[in-house]
């Protein structure tokens, strides 16, 4: 351990939700401490896209979703893809996410993905303004690029809705204008519509920077430190026992993403989260390299420019606890980049990656006290959006903490949801 004094508040978990929740948090005074089990940043925060996008505003839970899911398990390449296998907890999960595939639902969730979204852009603004963060932060926008007339027609249907529903407006780039918006892009696609109040940033460096901006400022940070048992009394936790001895804090912060259902007995608390895997590819940049950020909806993958580099990402695996990295993932994701680039691939090492998304059955993160426990704070099940979404958690979670007035209503996201239903 590298400092002695009694924190006032642990984080458990380092990834873009444990920083974020540290930063708020110790701008509002407090001694944290952030544990752990990996390195900082290393797990799911660490190799993903890095759109900070609040044109993402639809949840996973849409109507056709469900169908899509049945047909993925005979399709093992299938870009969505639920793995068939014995589980109790899962089987569960996937029968709350069935409820939630229909119109009214996926508004719903919208509309509250929608405040904390917006909110989360405003503070990162703020965040890059007061700290000038080294992280590749880029106003550009998010290009939606599509390959077909017909897929062109289905998302004009999704813009629409976007913007009679959520006031999220797009600008409708016809294929011929594509050349000249960004060079990187093959002839004879359909069209794009670009979302131009989206941003993006690259991950690492962002974790990297923010993390180090912390140290200076008193956090400290242990990394290979895994909770392992918390030591309760009279409905608060007094102490945790980690895999480096045992840590006493005032309040805890559970920030474990994908982690976090292993935690539920323990908290006395449901957590119904299920790891989401993604992969990504990262490699140095190609020639012509995209100048925005892009996704290709009917392939279901992403493209990343950075400075030093460049990444395709993308998949939803429900597989469990899976550590591999198939190749034919890492070849298909190219495969898909290449119907819209005309350099897809470039020359040398190819990082590959993967990471488990923190799912919840209902889209939303899970962000509030626990339910039994007067001292103990989830903020997990960021699902897609985590990078999207830290800010305003951080913040949430402080003010929570803190009993000042939450600037967004944290109902929707509380983890006393879970305590009526079966999970
Ligand atoms: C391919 C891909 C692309 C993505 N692109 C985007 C994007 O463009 N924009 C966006 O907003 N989101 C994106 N996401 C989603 C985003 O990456 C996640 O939502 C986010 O990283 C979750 O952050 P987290 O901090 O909750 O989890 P993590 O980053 O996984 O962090 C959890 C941490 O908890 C630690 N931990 C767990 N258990 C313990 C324990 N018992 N003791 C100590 N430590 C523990 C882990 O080691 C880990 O470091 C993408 C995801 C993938 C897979």
């Amino acid at each position: 351990m590298t400092s002695t004094a009694k924190p006032d508040v642990i984080v458990v978990g380092s990834g873009i939700i444990g920083i974020a929740c540290a930063h708020y948090l110790s701008a509002a005074g407090l001694r944290v401490t952030v544990i752990d089990q990996g390195t900082i940043g290393g797990a799911c925060s660490h190799g993903n896209c890095g759109y900070i996008c609040p044109s993402h505003v639809l949840p996973l839970t849409e109507p056709g979703a469900i169908g899509t899911a049945v047909k993925s398990l005979f399709t093992p390449n299938a870009p969505f893809r639920v793995k068939p296998r014995l589980s109790l907890a899962f089987v569960k999960w996937m029968w709350q996410f069935a409820k939630r595939c229909n119109h009214r639902q996926m508004l719903l969730a919208g509309m509250h993905l929608k405040a904390i979204l917006d909110s989360s852009m405003q503070e990162y603004k703020c965040l890059m303004r007061d700290e000038a963060l080294r992280c590749q932060w880029k106003e550009t926008g998010l290009l939606y690029v599509l390959q077909t007339e017909h897929g062109m027609n289905s998302f004009a249907k999704n813009d629409r809705l976007l913007t009679e529903h959520f006031g999220v407006t797009a600008r409708r780039l016809e294929g011929r204008e594509l050349a000249a918006f960004d060079p990187a892009l093959k002839p004879g696609l359909a069209g794009a519509f670009h979302y131009p109040n989206d941003t993006s940033l690259c991950p690492e460096w962002l974790h990297e920077s923010w993390s180090q901006r912390l140290k200076e400022r008193g956090v400290t940070f242990v990394e290979h430190c895994q909770s392992q048992h918390f030591q309760k009394s009279n409905g608060r936790v007094l102490q945790v026992v980690t895999s480096q001895g045992t840590l006493q804090a005032d309040r805890f912060v559970i920030a474990t993403g994908a982690w976090s259902s292993r935690l539920s007995s323990e908290l006395e608390c449901p957590i119904p989260i299920e790891q989401g895997k993604g992969y990504s590819v990262t490699m140095s940049r190609p020639d012509p390299c995209p100048r925005y950020p892009m996704l290709f909806p009917e392939h279901r993958v992403g493209v990343s420019p950075f400075e030093h580099g460049y990444r395709v990402g993308s998949m939803m695996e429900f597989a469990g606890f899976d550590t591999s990295i198939p190749a034919r993932r890492i070849q298909q994701l190219q495969n898909s980049a290449s119907h819209y680039l005309a350099s897809p691939v470039s020359v040398g090492e190819l990082q590959t990656w993967y990471g488990w998304r923190p799912m919840t059955w209902d889209s939303l993160p899970i962000i509030g006290r626990t339910p039994r426990l007067e001292n103990v704070y989830l903020a997990t099940g960021h699902n897609m959006l985590g990078m999207s979404l830290a800010t305003a958690t951080g913040k949430l979670i402080a003010e929570l903490m803190l009993g000042h007035s939450p600037h967004i209503d944290p109902a929707p996201f509380s983890p006393q949801r879970f305590l009526s239903r079966m999970t």
